[in-house]
């Protein structure tokens, strides 16, 4: 694992979908915003990138190794 994801939380809409897909990766805080959990634990890169361009309201940022946004 060499990327790392954020989450908008302004621009998350509480859907669920990254929590319900990767719940080893992603949780609600207390707002039932999602947060990525430090390390993506159990992703694969493009598992990672897959889920944010799933995500309904576009909130999930994903950066590479040096810490340039990923096209999605
Ligand atoms: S998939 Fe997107 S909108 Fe849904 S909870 Fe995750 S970050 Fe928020």
């Amino acid at each position: 694992m060499t990327y790392t994801a954020t989450v908008d939380k302004d621009v998350c809409i509480s859907s669920g979908r990254c929590v319900a897909d990767a719940p080893e990766a992603f949780d609600f805080d207390d707002d039932e915003l999602a947060e990525a959990v430090p390390g993506h634990p159990g992703l694969s890169d493009a598992a990672l990138v897959e889920l944010a361009r799933v995500c309904p309201s576009g909130a999930i940022r994903v950066h590479d190794e040096l810490g340039a946004e990923v096209e999605l």
